[in-house]
């Protein structure tokens, strides 16, 4: 009797899933004191390929707080919502090489750089269709919960945690009320932020999140289209040039996709037109990326030669 078979993809996560679950460095984020209660031993991994089939090991059906992962989508959504134009008029989309919290603006616009550090992100947050914080609110939930293909809740306590603590988030938002690049109210927008920050997904949900990004704004599971296709392109090119705080150029020197990370542990990475990569571990290196999970994500690219600037 022939064996079953097994996909190459299948196979490929499991043997990285048994071999990195040795990787034991880097540190859990504590900054949110509600993050340090984090297992430093989660570790899921997850492929959604644009046929709707996704591919899972691990711990990929643990929930955790999305944190800084959903800067793409909110900024796919704000696209979607006002268009290029007048998004680029509060957010750049230049690189910093700054940390991901860096209290630095553009000096002649005022702008946050781009939208993928935190101050960027803030701003990004206000640009969704809506007029009242409710309204913004519920379209950043339901937005990010279209691209999961599920209904997502939001974590109070972490939110709550952050919303304590977060001073740093607080003095870019004053800086940039100051600047004219932040126009709604500082404390909700804020709020807001923290909010989205704080919405729970699974490794598999930022599988299913990023394959819709990879597939032109199309969600491969329920077919919805949540963002056009402009609007998906060009979330994906910001995290290309801005996705892994001050490590994304190696990054797309080493793995070449674009990809977003945040301090929960969370990556994500994303082959256009093909596949959407999903990554959690909460052990975070010096820059705050995962460790296993850019060491997963490297090596995925690598094994199968899926570097965009790579000829065939
Ligand atoms: N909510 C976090 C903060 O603003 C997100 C940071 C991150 O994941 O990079 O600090």
């Amino acid at each position: 009797m022939n064996a079953p078979f097994v996909s190459p993809i299948q196979d490929l996560l499991d043997d990285l899933h048994a071999r990195l679950i040795e990787q034991r460095a880097g540190e859990v984020a504590t900054y949110i004191p509600e993050l340090g209660k984090a297992d430093p031993e989660w570790f899921g991994l997850a492929v959604a390929t644009l046929d709707g089939t996704v591919y899972e090991a691990g711990d990929s059906r643990v929930p955790f707080t999305i944190q800084s992962v959903s800067k793409p989508f909110v900024y796919a959504l704000a696209l979607q919502d006002r268009g290029l134009p007048d998004v680029l008029k509060q957010v750049g989309v230049e690189p910093t090489g700054d940390a991901f919290n860096a209290v630095r603006l553009e000096p002649y616009t005022g702008r946050p750089y781009n939208p993928m550090v935190n101050a960027g992100a803030i701003v990004t947050s206000t640009l969704v269709g809506g007029d009242t914080y409710e309204e913004r609110r519920e379209r950043i939930l339901s937005g990010l919960s279209a691209f999961a293909g599920r209904e997502l809740v939001v974590d109070h306590k972490v939110m709550d945690s952050e919303a304590a603590t977060g001073d740093r988030n607080r003095a870019l938002a004053y800086l940039m009320h100051g600047a004219g690049t932040l126009t709604c109210d500082v404390e909700e927008s804020l709020r807001l932020y923290f909010e989205q920050c704080a919405a729970l997904v699974t490794t598999t949900d930022l599988a299913v999140m990023t394959a819709t990004l990879a597939g032109g704004g199309i969600n491969p599971l329920t077919g919805e289209t949540v963002v056009s296709v402009e609007a998906a392109a060009h979330a994906l090119t910001v995290m290309a040039t801005c996705g892994t705080y001050d490590y994304a150029g190696e990054w797309l020197v080493r793995a070449g996709l674009p990809a977003k990370s945040g301090v929960s542990g969370g990556l994500i990475a994303a082959l256009p037109s093909q596949l959407g990569l999903g990554l959690f571990s909460p052990r975070l290196d010096p820059r705050g990326n995962s460790v296993r999970g850019v060491a997963a994500c490297e090596e995925l690219s690598q094994r199968f030669g899926l570097h965009l600037m790579r000829p065939a």
